[in-house]
């Protein structure tokens, strides 16, 4: 029988043998690892036996955090790096070159979208699209098209891509598929499941979960057949051609633009991903349940949540992801000051992270939508009112009571 995910995440480090026996994976803060022999030096950089060499391509904690990564995702291998934005970027910068068209949802974490903006002018073309159809994609589609990039959950507004449908198109025509998974997790959703390539995750958010470190991960996950893809270098090109796409993400994206997390960073994610599943259902409820008292208030125009059944990829999201997320947004009622709202929340917290244990909020287009202007947000569906929330594993009880004192203080202003 296949123990459960829960399970299978606490007990991995042990399964790979952890040194005296110890039951966490210690922390390896060595810069450089060394040899008897010359030649093992030499084989290890050669590729032809395994070690580590310099910790700028990883050590023995980042790797104990990727083969959990690995496993979360259900994946063939996974490198880790000193931040999501940093995965991100790597992978590409790894494995596009200039010419290359990508086709990306519109919506999009704030700094991906961004990062878009700096590729084309690298001299990549960038096609934006409303990704909850995949005949968006589909027509955006071009022969130089090398990769689809989209996230689970778009974060602010929460649409949900056609994640199976994206798949079955870039799998039907040989395109490397990016899902960021960063919003829903392993703990709810596996990127294989429908035919990603690559997962991506900012492992600084819920698998970190206490916001005590910064992390980014990329999982290959065995269904992409690299041997077809023009960018991978000759060198790469060794071994079973599952490993040729992360083996050239490891050593141009990661050894060459050095990214690297530090093995205390990656340490601490590793912890924080022990109690990723009870720390996800309880967010998630808390989400769900914020969702619906909000869903009723008069001073609130709109709610997006996956798990209401007034959003318009409710059954999608119903049927791919085990539970809705701990992240949704409102738009307040004309006349309602969203920093009013904000103002008047005690426990929740202003803060522009996310996936935390505590619940953040913020005001979504004059803090992380703000850099990139009003044309953008508008074409992003991203209202001057929308309020972005991040539920944490606080008592239910507190936050609503915690919104409903704050609703009741506006309403006695208004
Ligand atoms: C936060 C985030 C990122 C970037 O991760 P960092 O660790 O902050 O660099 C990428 N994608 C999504 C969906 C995110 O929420």
């Amino acid at each position: 029988m296949t123990r459960d995910l829960s399970t299978r995440i606490l007990h991995a480090d042990r399964q790979a043998g952890v040194e005296h026996g110890a039951t966490h994976k210690p922390l390896h803060i060595a810069t450089g690892f060394g040899y008897e022999r010359a030649e093992d030096l030499a084989a290890v950089f050669q590729g032809d036996r395994s070690g580590y060499v310099y910790g700028r391509q990883g050590n023995p904690t980042t790797a104990a955090l990727e083969a959990k990564v690995t496993l979360m995702e259900d994946a063939v291998g996974t490198v880790s790096f000193a931040t999501g934005m940093a995965a991100i970027v790597s992978t590409m910068m790894a494995l596009l070159q200039r010419g290359d068209h990508v086709v990306a949802s519109r919506f999009l974490f704030g700094n991906t979208a961004s990062w878009f903006n700096t590729l084309t002018q690298m001299g990549c073309e960038v096609t934006l699209v409303d990704a909850t159809e995949a005949a968006n994609v589909e027509q955006a589609l071009r022969p130089q098209t090398r990769m689809v990039f989209v996230e689970t959950i778009a974060n602010p507004r929460t649409q949900v891509a056609d994640l199976e449908g994206i798949g079955k198109l870039c799998h039907a025509r040989g395109i490397v598929y990016i899902v960021d998974n960063t919003l829903t997790t392993p703990a709810l959703f596996k990127g294989k499941a429908v035919g990603a390539s690559l997962v991506v995750h900012s492992l600084s958010k819920g698998i970190c979960g206490h916001g005590n470190a910064l992390g980014g991960s990329v999982s290959d996950t065995g269904l992409f057949d690299w041997s077809s893809y023009p960018n991978l270098l000759p060198a790469y090109r060794k071994g079973p051609p599952a490993n040729w796409g992360l083996l050239q993400v490891r050593k141009k994206g990661l050894r060459d633009l050095g990214g690297t997390l530090s093995a205390e960073h990656g340490h601490r994610i590793a912890t924080g991903a022990e109690t990723l599943m009870l720390r996800m259902e309880r967010a998630c409820s808390n989400a769900l349940a914020l969702a619906r008292w909000l869903e009723t208030s008069p001073l609130v125009a709109k709610v997006h949540y996956p798990g209401l059944a007034s959003h318009p990829q409710h059954a999608r999201a119903a049927k791919l992801f085990r539970h809705f997320g701990g992240l949704f947004s409102f738009e307040t009622v004309d006349g309602i000051d969203p920093f009013d709202v904000l103002n008047a929340l005690q426990l929740v917290i202003k803060s522009s992270h996310l996936g935390d244990n505590r619940t953040l909020a913020l005001p979504a287009a004059r803090t992380i939508f703000w850099e990139m202007g009003e044309e953008m947000r508008r074409s992003m569906d991203i209202a001057d009112s929308l309020i972005r929330v991040s539920a944490g594993i606080e008592a239910e009880a507190d936050l609503l009571d915690d919104f409903g004192q704050a609703f009741e203080t506006l309403e006695m202003t208004k």
